[in-house]
Protein backbone atom coordinates (compact mmCIF):
# COMPACT_ATOMS: atom_id res chain seq x y z
CA UNK A 1 0.00 0.00 0.00
CA UNK A 2 1.34 3.24 -0.92
CA UNK A 3 1.68 6.03 1.65
CA UNK A 4 -0.09 8.59 0.29
CA UNK A 5 1.96 11.79 1.66
CA UNK A 6 5.02 10.59 0.02
CA UNK A 7 3.24 10.27 -3.25
CA UNK A 8 2.23 13.93 -2.49
CA UNK A 9 5.66 15.09 -1.98
CA UNK A 10 6.90 13.93 -4.79
CA UNK A 11 4.16 16.05 -6.62
CA UNK A 12 3.39 13.12 -9.56
CA UNK A 13 -0.69 12.90 -9.91
CA UNK A 14 -1.63 9.49 -11.13
CA UNK A 15 -3.31 10.96 -13.97
CA UNK A 16 -2.62 11.33 -17.61
CA UNK A 17 -2.67 14.24 -19.10
CA UNK A 18 -4.12 15.02 -22.35
CA UNK A 19 -5.44 18.55 -23.93
CA UNK A 20 -4.26 20.49 -21.30
CA UNK A 21 -6.38 18.83 -18.57
CA UNK A 22 -5.10 16.42 -16.33
CA UNK A 23 -7.32 13.27 -15.73
CA UNK A 24 -7.70 9.50 -14.69
CA UNK A 25 -7.53 6.81 -16.88
CA UNK A 26 -10.46 6.25 -18.74
CA UNK A 27 -10.70 3.33 -16.87
CA UNK A 28 -10.11 4.22 -13.86
CA UNK A 29 -7.01 2.02 -13.45
CA UNK A 30 -4.15 2.66 -11.60
CA UNK A 31 -0.60 0.70 -11.07
CA UNK A 32 1.65 0.83 -8.22
CA UNK A 33 5.07 2.02 -8.85
CA UNK A 34 8.18 -0.30 -7.29
CA UNK A 35 11.23 0.25 -5.57
CA UNK A 36 13.55 -1.54 -6.53
CA UNK A 37 16.10 -1.16 -3.68
CA UNK A 38 13.15 -3.28 -1.55
CA UNK A 39 10.18 -3.96 -3.80
CA UNK A 40 7.85 -2.09 -2.30
CA UNK A 41 5.14 0.12 -3.80
CA UNK A 42 6.06 3.85 -3.20
CA UNK A 43 3.95 5.70 -5.83
CA UNK A 44 0.59 5.30 -7.84
CA UNK A 45 0.13 6.51 -11.37
CA UNK A 46 -2.89 6.03 -13.96
CA UNK A 47 -2.61 2.67 -15.99
CA UNK A 48 -3.81 4.37 -19.32
CA UNK A 49 -4.90 2.12 -22.29
CA UNK A 50 -5.88 1.97 -26.29
CA UNK A 51 -8.34 4.71 -24.77
CA UNK A 52 -6.08 6.93 -23.34
CA UNK A 53 -3.75 7.18 -26.31
CA UNK A 54 -6.60 8.05 -28.54
CA UNK A 55 -7.76 11.26 -26.33
CA UNK A 56 -4.04 12.09 -26.21
CA UNK A 57 -3.71 11.97 -29.77
CA UNK A 58 -6.89 13.79 -30.45
CA UNK A 59 -5.54 16.50 -28.19
CA UNK A 60 -1.92 16.44 -30.32
CA UNK A 61 -3.40 17.04 -33.78
CA UNK A 62 -5.82 19.62 -32.60
CA UNK A 63 -2.76 21.81 -30.54
CA UNK A 64 -0.73 20.67 -34.10
CA UNK A 65 -3.14 21.94 -36.62
CA UNK A 66 -4.91 24.75 -35.29
CA UNK A 67 -3.01 25.48 -31.70
CA UNK A 68 -0.50 28.35 -31.14
CA UNK A 69 2.67 26.48 -30.65
CA UNK A 70 3.76 25.21 -34.71
CA UNK A 71 3.29 29.21 -35.13
CA UNK A 72 4.80 30.11 -32.05
CA UNK A 73 8.18 31.84 -33.70
CA UNK A 74 11.57 30.18 -32.97
CA UNK A 75 12.41 32.75 -30.17
CA UNK A 76 9.17 32.07 -28.56
CA UNK A 77 10.25 28.18 -28.83
CA UNK A 78 13.69 28.97 -27.66
CA UNK A 79 12.78 30.91 -24.74
CA UNK A 80 10.00 28.63 -23.24
CA UNK A 81 12.74 25.95 -23.60
CA UNK A 82 15.28 28.05 -21.40
CA UNK A 83 12.40 27.92 -18.83
CA UNK A 84 11.89 24.20 -18.56
CA UNK A 85 15.27 23.94 -18.16
CA UNK A 86 15.26 26.87 -15.05
CA UNK A 87 12.29 24.79 -13.74
CA UNK A 88 13.88 21.50 -13.95
CA UNK A 89 17.59 22.95 -12.09
CA UNK A 90 14.52 24.86 -9.45
CA UNK A 91 13.27 20.74 -8.92
CA UNK A 92 16.85 19.51 -9.11
CA UNK A 93 16.57 17.58 -5.69
CA UNK A 94 13.12 16.51 -5.85
CA UNK A 95 13.36 15.08 -9.51
CA UNK A 96 17.08 13.36 -9.13
CA UNK A 97 15.25 12.19 -6.01
CA UNK A 98 12.26 10.66 -7.83
CA UNK A 99 14.97 9.41 -10.29
CA UNK A 100 16.88 7.27 -7.86
CA UNK A 101 14.09 5.63 -6.33
CA UNK A 102 11.88 5.06 -9.60
CA UNK A 103 15.16 3.09 -11.59
CA UNK A 104 17.19 2.13 -8.82
CA UNK A 105 20.12 4.30 -9.39
CA UNK A 106 22.26 6.54 -6.92
CA UNK A 107 21.33 9.45 -5.49
CA UNK A 108 24.38 11.42 -7.34
CA UNK A 109 23.45 9.59 -10.46
CA UNK A 110 19.77 11.05 -10.36
CA UNK A 111 20.94 14.40 -9.97
CA UNK A 112 23.16 14.06 -12.68
CA UNK A 113 20.41 12.78 -14.42
CA UNK A 114 18.56 16.25 -14.09
CA UNK A 115 21.49 18.39 -14.93
CA UNK A 116 21.90 16.68 -18.23
CA UNK A 117 18.29 16.73 -19.09
CA UNK A 118 18.56 20.87 -18.55
CA UNK A 119 21.16 20.83 -20.75
CA UNK A 120 19.54 19.05 -23.36
CA UNK A 121 16.91 21.46 -23.26
CA UNK A 122 19.10 24.55 -22.97
CA UNK A 123 21.01 22.93 -26.23
CA UNK A 124 17.98 22.79 -28.30
CA UNK A 125 16.54 26.22 -27.57
CA UNK A 126 19.93 27.67 -28.55
CA UNK A 127 19.84 25.67 -31.91
CA UNK A 128 16.63 26.50 -33.17
CA UNK A 129 16.96 30.60 -31.82
CA UNK A 130 20.53 30.64 -33.58
CA UNK A 131 19.51 29.13 -37.19
CA UNK A 132 18.05 31.18 -40.22
CA UNK A 133 14.68 30.62 -40.95
CA UNK A 134 15.79 28.94 -44.38
CA UNK A 135 17.83 27.92 -46.87
CA UNK A 136 17.82 30.11 -50.16
CA UNK A 137 18.76 28.13 -53.49
CA UNK A 138 20.23 29.71 -56.33
CA UNK A 139 17.75 28.76 -59.54
CA UNK A 140 19.54 29.80 -61.99
CA UNK A 141 17.23 32.95 -63.00
CA UNK A 142 16.51 36.24 -61.47
CA UNK A 143 12.60 35.58 -62.10
CA UNK A 144 12.78 33.04 -59.10
CA UNK A 145 12.85 32.55 -55.48
CA UNK A 146 13.80 29.23 -54.15
CA UNK A 147 14.26 28.65 -50.52
CA UNK A 148 14.18 25.31 -48.24
CA UNK A 149 12.09 25.78 -45.25
CA UNK A 150 11.94 22.69 -42.37
CA UNK A 151 8.83 22.67 -40.62
CA UNK A 152 7.28 20.36 -37.72
CA UNK A 153 6.77 17.44 -38.25
CA UNK A 154 3.37 17.44 -36.71
CA UNK A 155 1.93 15.21 -33.87
CA UNK A 156 5.38 13.09 -32.48
CA UNK A 157 4.60 9.61 -30.42
CA UNK A 158 7.69 9.40 -27.67
CA UNK A 159 7.90 5.97 -26.46
CA UNK A 160 10.80 5.77 -23.82
CA UNK A 161 12.74 2.84 -21.78
CA UNK A 162 13.27 2.78 -17.62
CA UNK A 163 16.80 2.82 -17.72
CA UNK A 164 17.72 6.92 -17.73
CA UNK A 165 13.64 7.67 -17.75
CA UNK A 166 14.25 11.35 -17.95
CA UNK A 167 17.02 11.94 -19.95
CA UNK A 168 15.94 9.64 -22.90
CA UNK A 169 12.39 11.41 -22.98
CA UNK A 170 14.24 14.81 -22.65
CA UNK A 171 16.21 14.04 -25.68
CA UNK A 172 13.06 13.49 -27.84
CA UNK A 173 11.08 16.17 -25.84
CA UNK A 174 12.78 19.50 -26.38
CA UNK A 175 14.10 18.85 -29.82
CA UNK A 176 10.18 18.06 -31.00
CA UNK A 177 8.74 21.68 -29.13
CA UNK A 178 12.45 23.28 -30.43
CA UNK A 179 10.97 22.45 -34.15
CA UNK A 180 7.38 23.29 -33.46
CA UNK A 181 6.12 19.89 -33.14
CA UNK A 182 3.46 18.29 -30.49
CA UNK A 183 3.48 15.41 -29.05
CA UNK A 184 1.86 12.22 -26.95
CA UNK A 185 4.87 10.60 -24.37
CA UNK A 186 4.72 7.38 -23.28
CA UNK A 187 7.01 6.25 -20.50
CA UNK A 188 8.00 2.84 -19.56
CA UNK A 189 5.45 1.68 -17.58
CA UNK A 190 7.94 0.90 -14.56
CA UNK A 191 9.52 3.78 -14.69
CA UNK A 192 7.05 7.17 -15.41
CA UNK A 193 7.36 9.47 -12.60
CA UNK A 194 9.82 11.77 -13.64
CA UNK A 195 8.29 11.84 -16.71
CA UNK A 196 4.75 12.77 -15.25
CA UNK A 197 6.84 15.54 -13.30
CA UNK A 198 8.36 16.97 -16.77
CA UNK A 199 4.70 17.78 -18.29
CA UNK A 200 3.97 19.57 -14.84
CA UNK A 201 7.08 21.54 -15.26
CA UNK A 202 6.04 21.87 -19.67
CA UNK A 203 2.71 23.44 -18.24
CA UNK A 204 4.33 25.63 -15.92
CA UNK A 205 6.56 27.20 -18.35
CA UNK A 206 3.69 28.08 -20.42
CA UNK A 207 3.51 25.74 -23.12
CA UNK A 208 -0.22 25.71 -24.51
CA UNK A 209 -2.68 23.33 -23.63
CA UNK A 210 -2.60 20.40 -26.05
CA UNK A 211 1.01 20.57 -27.17
CA UNK A 212 2.75 18.08 -24.34
CA UNK A 213 0.51 14.96 -23.56
CA UNK A 214 1.30 12.26 -21.37
CA UNK A 215 0.22 8.84 -21.14
CA UNK A 216 1.54 5.92 -18.58
CA UNK A 217 0.69 2.22 -19.34
CA UNK A 218 2.01 -0.50 -20.94
CA UNK A 219 3.75 -0.91 -24.22
CA UNK A 220 1.60 -3.61 -25.95
CA UNK A 221 -1.64 -1.45 -25.17
CA UNK A 222 -1.07 2.66 -25.27
CA UNK A 223 2.20 1.75 -26.97
CA UNK A 224 1.59 -0.17 -29.83
CA UNK A 225 -1.44 2.04 -30.23
CA UNK A 226 0.87 5.17 -30.76
CA UNK A 227 2.88 3.91 -33.19
CA UNK A 228 -0.18 2.59 -35.60
CA UNK A 229 -2.29 5.68 -34.84
CA UNK A 230 -2.95 7.24 -38.20
CA UNK A 231 -2.93 10.81 -36.97
CA UNK A 232 0.72 10.31 -35.52
CA UNK A 233 3.38 11.68 -37.64
CA UNK A 234 6.05 10.51 -36.52
CA UNK A 235 7.17 7.93 -33.76
CA UNK A 236 10.22 7.90 -31.99
CA UNK A 237 11.21 4.95 -29.62
CA UNK A 238 13.57 4.17 -27.02
CA UNK A 239 14.07 0.60 -25.73
CA UNK A 240 15.16 -3.28 -26.78
CA UNK A 241 15.47 -4.72 -30.56
CA UNK A 242 12.19 -6.92 -30.18
CA UNK A 243 9.98 -3.77 -29.39
CA UNK A 244 11.38 -1.28 -31.85
CA UNK A 245 10.70 -4.19 -34.55
CA UNK A 246 7.11 -4.31 -33.10
CA UNK A 247 7.20 -0.43 -33.52
CA UNK A 248 8.79 -0.29 -36.78
CA UNK A 249 5.91 -2.85 -38.01
CA UNK A 250 2.54 -1.27 -36.68
CA UNK A 251 3.86 2.24 -37.91
CA UNK A 252 4.38 0.72 -41.10
CA UNK A 253 0.55 0.97 -42.50
CA UNK A 254 0.64 4.34 -42.48
CA UNK A 255 4.55 5.42 -44.04
CA UNK A 256 4.75 8.11 -40.81
CA UNK A 257 8.27 8.60 -39.46
CA UNK A 258 9.77 6.32 -37.31
CA UNK A 259 13.35 6.66 -34.99
CA UNK A 260 14.57 3.88 -33.36
CA UNK A 261 17.46 3.86 -30.60
CA UNK A 262 17.53 0.12 -29.71
CA UNK A 263 20.09 -1.63 -27.37
CA UNK A 264 24.36 -2.53 -27.88
CA UNK A 265 26.54 -5.10 -27.10
CA UNK A 266 29.39 -2.59 -26.82
CA UNK A 267 33.11 -3.15 -26.98
CA UNK A 268 35.59 -1.61 -24.95
CA UNK A 269 39.16 -2.66 -26.64
CA UNK A 270 42.11 -2.28 -24.69
CA UNK A 271 45.91 -2.62 -26.32
CA UNK A 272 48.30 -3.61 -23.97
CA UNK A 273 50.53 -0.50 -24.45
CA UNK A 274 47.71 1.65 -22.73
CA UNK A 275 48.41 -0.38 -19.20
CA UNK A 276 52.40 -0.29 -19.87
CA UNK A 277 52.58 2.63 -17.60
CA UNK A 278 51.38 2.01 -13.63
CA UNK A 279 49.17 5.36 -14.41
CA UNK A 280 47.62 4.21 -17.79
CA UNK A 281 46.89 0.25 -16.04
CA UNK A 282 44.96 2.11 -13.21
CA UNK A 283 43.21 4.71 -15.96
CA UNK A 284 42.06 1.66 -17.89
CA UNK A 285 40.69 -0.23 -15.21
CA UNK A 286 38.87 1.76 -13.57
CA UNK A 287 37.15 2.74 -17.12
CA UNK A 288 36.24 -0.55 -17.65
CA UNK A 289 34.53 -1.00 -14.45
CA UNK A 290 32.44 2.44 -15.25
CA UNK A 291 31.93 1.05 -18.54
CA UNK A 292 30.70 -2.04 -17.37
CA UNK A 293 29.18 -1.48 -14.07
CA UNK A 294 28.04 2.32 -13.79
CA UNK A 295 23.90 1.83 -12.84
CA UNK A 296 23.73 -1.78 -12.44
CA UNK A 297 25.00 -2.15 -16.30
CA UNK A 298 21.70 -0.90 -17.38
CA UNK A 299 22.66 1.54 -19.77
CA UNK A 300 22.55 1.05 -23.79
CA UNK A 301 25.96 2.05 -24.39
CA UNK A 302 27.49 -0.24 -21.63
CA UNK A 303 31.02 -1.53 -22.04
CA UNK A 304 29.72 -5.24 -21.86
CA UNK A 305 32.50 -6.67 -23.98
CA UNK A 306 36.14 -6.51 -22.73
CA UNK A 307 37.75 -7.09 -25.57
CA UNK A 308 41.57 -7.01 -24.04
CA UNK A 309 45.33 -7.87 -25.72
CA UNK A 310 46.08 -11.42 -24.46
CA UNK A 311 49.55 -10.46 -23.45
CA UNK A 312 48.01 -8.29 -20.12
CA UNK A 313 44.56 -10.58 -19.87
CA UNK A 314 45.65 -11.99 -16.71
CA UNK A 315 46.83 -9.12 -14.67
CA UNK A 316 44.25 -6.71 -16.30
CA UNK A 317 40.76 -9.34 -15.25
CA UNK A 318 42.45 -10.02 -12.07
CA UNK A 319 42.23 -6.18 -11.33
CA UNK A 320 39.18 -5.61 -12.53
CA UNK A 321 38.05 -8.57 -10.69
CA UNK A 322 39.09 -7.36 -7.60
CA UNK A 323 38.01 -3.84 -7.68
CA UNK A 324 34.33 -4.99 -8.84
CA UNK A 325 33.84 -7.06 -5.60
CA UNK A 326 34.80 -4.11 -3.82
CA UNK A 327 31.72 -2.09 -5.00
CA UNK A 328 29.46 -1.00 -2.63
CA UNK A 329 26.09 -2.36 -3.30
CA UNK A 330 22.96 -0.89 -1.90
CA UNK A 331 19.97 1.41 -1.62
CA UNK A 332 20.55 4.76 -4.07
CA UNK A 333 19.73 7.01 -1.55
CA UNK A 334 22.29 5.54 1.38
CA UNK A 335 25.24 7.63 2.06
CA UNK A 336 28.45 5.24 0.38
CA UNK A 337 26.55 3.20 -2.07
CA UNK A 338 27.91 2.99 -5.29
CA UNK A 339 25.77 1.13 -7.06
CA UNK A 340 21.89 0.22 -7.09
CA UNK A 341 19.62 -2.76 -7.73
CA UNK A 342 18.60 -4.30 -10.89
CA UNK A 343 15.32 -2.28 -11.99
CA UNK A 344 12.87 -4.91 -11.44
CA UNK A 345 12.63 -8.59 -10.46
CA UNK A 346 12.34 -9.80 -13.64
CA UNK A 347 15.46 -7.70 -15.16
CA UNK A 348 17.44 -10.02 -12.31
CA UNK A 349 16.20 -13.26 -13.26
CA UNK A 350 17.19 -12.33 -17.06
CA UNK A 351 20.66 -11.38 -16.12
CA UNK A 352 20.55 -14.82 -14.18
CA UNK A 353 19.77 -16.59 -16.90
CA UNK A 354 22.67 -15.25 -19.19
CA UNK A 355 25.20 -15.78 -15.85
CA UNK A 356 24.04 -19.71 -16.34
CA UNK A 357 24.12 -19.98 -19.70
CA UNK A 358 27.53 -18.72 -19.82
CA UNK A 359 28.68 -21.04 -17.74
CA UNK A 360 27.14 -23.65 -18.81
CA UNK A 361 28.93 -22.84 -22.16
CA UNK A 362 32.68 -22.54 -20.58
CA UNK A 363 32.85 -18.89 -19.17
CA UNK A 364 34.65 -18.78 -16.04
CA UNK A 365 33.66 -17.16 -13.42
CA UNK A 366 36.24 -14.17 -11.98
CA UNK A 367 33.70 -12.23 -9.18
CA UNK A 368 30.01 -11.68 -8.66
CA UNK A 369 27.78 -14.47 -10.47
CA UNK A 370 25.32 -14.25 -7.49
CA UNK A 371 23.25 -12.15 -4.91
CA UNK A 372 24.80 -10.43 -2.42
CA UNK A 373 24.47 -11.52 1.08
CA UNK A 374 21.48 -8.88 2.42
CA UNK A 375 22.55 -5.95 4.90
CA UNK A 376 21.24 -3.15 5.89
CA UNK A 377 21.82 -0.72 3.04
CA UNK A 378 20.53 -3.77 0.94
CA UNK A 379 17.33 -5.30 1.65
CA UNK A 380 16.69 -9.27 0.69
CA UNK A 381 13.73 -7.96 -0.64
CA UNK A 382 15.60 -5.89 -3.04
CA UNK A 383 16.50 -6.70 -7.00
CA UNK A 384 20.83 -6.94 -6.25
CA UNK A 385 22.95 -8.51 -7.97
CA UNK A 386 26.74 -8.47 -7.44
CA UNK A 387 29.11 -7.48 -10.59
CA UNK A 388 30.48 -10.07 -12.19
CA UNK A 389 33.26 -10.63 -14.28
CA UNK A 390 33.16 -13.07 -16.67
CA UNK A 391 36.68 -14.83 -18.07
CA UNK A 392 37.24 -17.16 -21.07
CA UNK A 393 34.29 -15.94 -23.11
CA UNK A 394 34.12 -16.56 -26.87
CA UNK A 395 32.01 -15.25 -29.90
CA UNK A 396 29.55 -17.74 -30.26
CA UNK A 397 28.37 -17.76 -26.30
CA UNK A 398 24.72 -16.29 -25.76
CA UNK A 399 25.79 -13.79 -23.17
CA UNK A 400 28.93 -12.49 -25.77
CA UNK A 401 26.23 -11.93 -28.70
CA UNK A 402 23.08 -10.61 -26.80
CA UNK A 403 22.16 -7.70 -24.93
CA UNK A 404 22.41 -8.69 -20.96
CA UNK A 405 21.29 -5.06 -19.47
CA UNK A 406 23.26 -6.23 -16.36
CA UNK A 407 26.15 -6.15 -13.99
CA UNK A 408 28.28 -8.57 -16.08
CA UNK A 409 31.60 -8.22 -18.43
CA UNK A 410 32.70 -10.70 -20.36
CA UNK A 411 36.27 -11.00 -21.70
CA UNK A 412 37.51 -11.73 -24.90
CA UNK A 413 41.44 -11.71 -25.92
CA UNK A 414 42.93 -11.01 -29.16
CA UNK A 415 47.11 -10.78 -30.89
CA UNK A 416 46.33 -8.49 -33.84
CA UNK A 417 44.87 -5.16 -34.38
CA UNK A 418 42.82 -6.71 -37.18
CA UNK A 419 41.92 -9.61 -34.58
CA UNK A 420 40.42 -6.96 -32.28
CA UNK A 421 38.69 -4.94 -34.42
CA UNK A 422 37.10 -8.22 -36.07
CA UNK A 423 35.77 -9.70 -32.54
CA UNK A 424 34.43 -5.21 -32.05
CA UNK A 425 32.41 -5.28 -34.98
CA UNK A 426 31.47 -8.79 -34.16
CA UNK A 427 27.77 -7.97 -33.24
CA UNK A 428 24.25 -7.16 -34.83
CA UNK A 429 24.46 -4.41 -32.55
CA UNK A 430 26.64 -0.80 -33.36
CA UNK A 431 25.47 1.53 -30.60
CA UNK A 432 29.25 2.38 -29.12
CA UNK A 433 32.70 1.06 -28.31
CA UNK A 434 36.25 2.49 -26.43
CA UNK A 435 39.75 1.86 -28.04
CA UNK A 436 42.38 2.69 -25.32
CA UNK A 437 45.93 2.79 -26.70
CA UNK A 438 48.90 5.16 -26.22
CA UNK A 439 49.41 4.72 -30.09
CA UNK A 440 48.00 7.72 -31.64
CA UNK A 441 47.89 6.40 -35.12
CA UNK A 442 46.49 3.05 -33.71
CA UNK A 443 43.54 5.36 -32.17
CA UNK A 444 42.98 6.65 -35.22
CA UNK A 445 42.67 3.82 -37.15
CA UNK A 446 40.59 1.37 -34.81
CA UNK A 447 37.88 4.56 -34.77
CA UNK A 448 37.79 4.54 -38.58
CA UNK A 449 36.94 0.43 -38.51
CA UNK A 450 34.64 0.55 -35.94
CA UNK A 451 31.11 -0.01 -37.26
CA UNK A 452 29.79 1.91 -34.25
CA UNK A 453 27.36 5.34 -33.88
CA UNK A 454 30.15 6.69 -31.09
CA UNK A 455 33.96 5.90 -30.73
CA UNK A 456 35.95 6.54 -27.45
CA UNK A 457 39.27 7.01 -27.56
CA UNK A 458 40.98 6.69 -24.47
CA UNK A 459 37.59 7.63 -22.24
CA UNK A 460 34.37 5.50 -22.19
CA UNK A 461 30.70 7.12 -22.10
CA UNK A 462 30.93 10.67 -21.89
CA UNK A 463 28.31 12.29 -24.79
CA UNK A 464 27.73 15.67 -25.62
CA UNK A 465 24.18 17.11 -26.52
CA UNK A 466 25.62 18.77 -29.48
CA UNK A 467 26.99 15.47 -30.58
CA UNK A 468 25.09 13.12 -32.53
CA UNK A 469 23.48 9.68 -30.58
CA UNK A 470 22.69 6.39 -32.18
CA UNK A 471 23.48 3.09 -33.56
CA UNK A 472 24.64 1.37 -36.97
CA UNK A 473 23.29 -1.80 -37.72
CA UNK A 474 20.34 -3.12 -35.31
CA UNK A 475 21.55 -0.50 -32.52
CA UNK A 476 18.79 1.65 -34.45
CA UNK A 477 17.21 4.41 -37.37
CA UNK A 478 18.06 8.08 -37.25
CA UNK A 479 20.23 10.06 -34.70
CA UNK A 480 19.20 11.92 -31.13
CA UNK A 481 21.08 15.04 -30.12
CA UNK A 482 22.72 17.49 -32.00
CA UNK A 483 21.27 18.77 -35.16
CA UNK A 484 20.24 15.83 -36.78
CA UNK A 485 18.44 14.95 -33.67
CA UNK A 486 16.50 17.87 -34.04
CA UNK A 487 15.66 17.59 -37.36
CA UNK A 488 14.45 13.72 -37.00
CA UNK A 489 11.20 16.06 -36.05
CA UNK A 490 10.61 18.22 -39.28
CA UNK A 491 9.44 17.95 -42.32
CA UNK A 492 11.37 19.38 -45.04
CA UNK A 493 9.73 21.70 -48.34
CA UNK A 494 10.68 23.09 -50.92
CA UNK A 495 8.96 26.82 -51.83
CA UNK A 496 9.66 27.29 -55.21
CA UNK A 497 8.62 31.11 -56.41
CA UNK A 498 8.28 32.29 -59.78
CA UNK A 499 8.22 36.03 -59.38
CA UNK A 500 7.15 36.66 -63.19
CA UNK A 501 4.99 33.72 -65.00
CA UNK A 502 3.71 33.34 -68.44
CA UNK A 503 2.42 30.53 -70.11
CA UNK A 504 4.85 27.09 -70.92
CA UNK A 505 2.89 26.81 -74.43
CA UNK A 506 3.79 22.47 -73.62
CA UNK A 507 0.48 22.26 -75.40
CA UNK A 508 -0.26 23.34 -78.35
CA UNK A 509 -4.13 24.11 -77.59
P1 LIG B 1 11.45 -2.16 -23.86
O1 LIG B 1 11.67 -2.33 -25.31
O2 LIG B 1 10.94 -3.28 -23.06
O3 LIG B 1 10.46 -0.95 -23.58
C1 LIG B 1 10.71 0.36 -24.05
C2 LIG B 1 9.40 1.11 -24.16
O4 LIG B 1 8.63 0.52 -25.19
C3 LIG B 1 8.53 1.03 -22.90
O5 LIG B 1 7.87 2.26 -22.73
C4 LIG B 1 7.54 -0.07 -23.26
O6 LIG B 1 6.32 0.03 -22.56
C5 LIG B 1 7.34 0.18 -24.73
N1 LIG B 1 6.89 -0.96 -25.53
C6 LIG B 1 7.15 -2.27 -25.32
N2 LIG B 1 6.58 -3.00 -26.29
C7 LIG B 1 5.97 -2.14 -27.13
C8 LIG B 1 5.21 -2.29 -28.34
N3 LIG B 1 4.97 -3.49 -28.86
N4 LIG B 1 4.75 -1.19 -28.95
C9 LIG B 1 5.00 0.03 -28.44
N5 LIG B 1 5.69 0.24 -27.30
C10 LIG B 1 6.18 -0.84 -26.66
O7 LIG B 1 12.85 -1.63 -23.30
P2 LIG B 1 13.25 -1.39 -21.79
O8 LIG B 1 13.43 -2.75 -21.18
O9 LIG B 1 12.33 -0.41 -21.16
O10 LIG B 1 14.67 -0.64 -21.94
C11 LIG B 1 15.86 -1.31 -22.11
C12 LIG B 1 16.28 -1.29 -23.57
O11 LIG B 1 16.36 0.06 -24.03
C13 LIG B 1 17.64 -1.88 -23.78
O12 LIG B 1 17.63 -2.72 -24.90
C14 LIG B 1 18.52 -0.65 -24.03
O13 LIG B 1 19.67 -0.92 -24.77
C15 LIG B 1 17.58 0.25 -24.75
N6 LIG B 1 18.03 1.64 -24.66
C16 LIG B 1 18.61 2.20 -25.78
C17 LIG B 1 19.11 3.51 -25.71
C18 LIG B 1 19.78 4.16 -26.89
O14 LIG B 1 20.07 5.34 -26.82
N7 LIG B 1 20.04 3.45 -27.99
C19 LIG B 1 18.98 4.23 -24.52
C20 LIG B 1 18.38 3.62 -23.42
C21 LIG B 1 17.90 2.32 -23.51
Amino acid sequence: MVDRTEQQAYGTPATVHAGGEWQTAVSGATREILDPADGRPFAVVAEGDEKDAELAVAAARRAFDAGEWPRTPAAGRAALLRRVADLLVRDRERLGLLESRDAGKTLEEGRIDIDCVADAFRYFADLVAAEAPGRVVDAGSPDVHSVVVHEPVGVCALITPWNYPLLQASWKIAPALAAGSTFVVKPSEITPLTTVALIGLLVEAGLPAGAANVVTGPGRTVGARLAEHPDVDLVSFTGGLASGTEVARAAAPTVKKVALELGGKNPNIVFADACASADGFDTAVDQALNAAFIHSGQVCSAGSRLIVEESVRDRFVAELAHRAARIRLGRGTEQGVECGPLVSEQQRAKVEAYVESALAEGAVLRTGGKRPRPAPERPESGWFYEPTVLDRCHREMRVVREEVFGPVVTVETFRTEDEAVFLANDTEYGLAGAVWTTDAGRARRVAARLRHGTVWINDFHPYLPQAEWGGFGKSGVGRELGPAGLAEYRETKHVYQNLAPKPVRWFAG
